[in-house]
């Protein structure tokens, strides 16, 4: 049987869900699962979560409360080596981007990212995954000696799949090449659009910050929403870059993505086109988003979006 490791994140204590999402597309290719949970230090708490959905073996890779990439990516190659894996996932997170290239590295493989498709099945490994902003959907093969992955959060699914999650614990290594000396986290405890399953971002029709209260009422109304914005209300200092959907922001893939005021730009599109179903708001009939819109509404967003936030409020209270 083959073996395929899987980098898992923690956030406040619990697994996040784009790593539950990648154990989920490793278990499918019917593999033996190994995760190993190895950013600072390890937490054995993440055990029963990984075992229910899939892990085999969970490793727990535990430091000396210092944070170093270089450190993370050659203890989790080492499992991977020791493990004799033939596949190594993460989640195309911030914390997956940058360590995947280095355990490639360290593996002297070759780095496949941002995928949305995945068949692990064969001796060839192949990967889907979107080109030139989304313009063009590649399939790639691998002939790596290791098929090194980072996966689209909202890409794949978790899957419930009760397993052994026999636990290890391992001491990190030496290696300390580049040292975390601190983060300044900014816009903590929220829904990160990357992971959120509903985003409602905002775009220059919003005129201003202050009006993006209506958009943080109506993701307040979806309960598990984000707000995002177009890099125009970025650059103009209304919202922070962490909130920035698209070429040189964050690339999302929600269940739904609504996009408010926002024209649909090449570099916007780029990332959100792989949202499931997408709703645009705009009161031009012209507005290119409405080509990559499932729904659209031609209208004013001051009239629209109140009254969509109590359309929203009016269902889920009869739930
Ligand atoms: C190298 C490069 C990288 C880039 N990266 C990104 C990126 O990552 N993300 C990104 O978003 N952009 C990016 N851009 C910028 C992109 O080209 C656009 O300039 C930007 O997306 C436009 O933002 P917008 O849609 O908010 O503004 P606009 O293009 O000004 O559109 C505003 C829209 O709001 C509508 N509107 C106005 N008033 C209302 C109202 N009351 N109700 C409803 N609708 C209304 C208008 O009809 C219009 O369609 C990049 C550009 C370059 C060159």
């Amino acid at each position: 049987m083959t073996t395929i490791v899987v980098l898992v994140e923690q956030s406040q204590g619990n697994v996040r869900r784009a790593s539950l999402e990648a154990l989920g597309a490793a278990k499918s290719s019917g593999a033996r699962v190994v995760a190993v949970v190895a950013l600072v230090d390890g937490s054995e708490s993440a055990a029963p979560t990984l075992a229910k959905h899939g892990a085999d073996r969970v490793v727990v890779l535990k430091g000396d409360g210092r944070s170093s990439p270089d450190r993370s990516a050659h203890d989790i190659a080492a499992v991977v080596r020791e493990e004799g894996a033939k596949a190594c996932l993460a989640a195309a997170s911030s914390n997956g981007k940058q360590l995947m290239p280095r355990i490639a590295a360290e593996l002297d493989s070759t780095v496949f990212s941002d995928c949305t498709g995945l068949d692990l099945s064969g001796a060839t490994p192949k990967a889907v995954r979107p080109w030139l902003a989304g313009k063009l959907i590649a399939t790639l093969e691998s002939n790596a000696p290791v098929f090194c992955a980072t996966l689209r959060p909202n890409t794949f699914a978790p899957r419930a799949a009760p397993a052994a999650g026999e636990l290890v614990t391992k001491p990190s290594s030496a290696v300390l090449k580049a040292l975390v000396a601190s983060i300044d986290a900014k816009g903590g405890g929220k829904l990160d659009v990357k992971e959120a399953p509903v985003v409602i971002s905002g775009g220059r029709g919003m005129k201003g910050p202050e009006h993006f209260a209506l958009l943080d009422e109506l993701a307040a109304a979806f309960g598990n929403a984000a707000v995002g914005a177009s890099r125009a209300v970025v650059d103009a200092g209304w919202r922070p870059h962490s909130e920035q959907v698209g070429q040189t922001g964050k690339t999302v893939s929600p269940q739904l993505y609504v996009a408010v005021g926002i024209s649909g730009a090449i570099q916007h599109l780029a990332g959100m086109r792989t949202s499931k179903v997408i709703v645009a708001i705009n009161k031009d009939a012209d507005a290119p988003i409405f080509k990559v819109a499932d729904y659209g509404i031609v209208g004013d967003a001051f009239e629209v979006v109140p009254a969509l936030t109590a359309a929203v409020k009016a269902v889920r209270s009869q739930r």
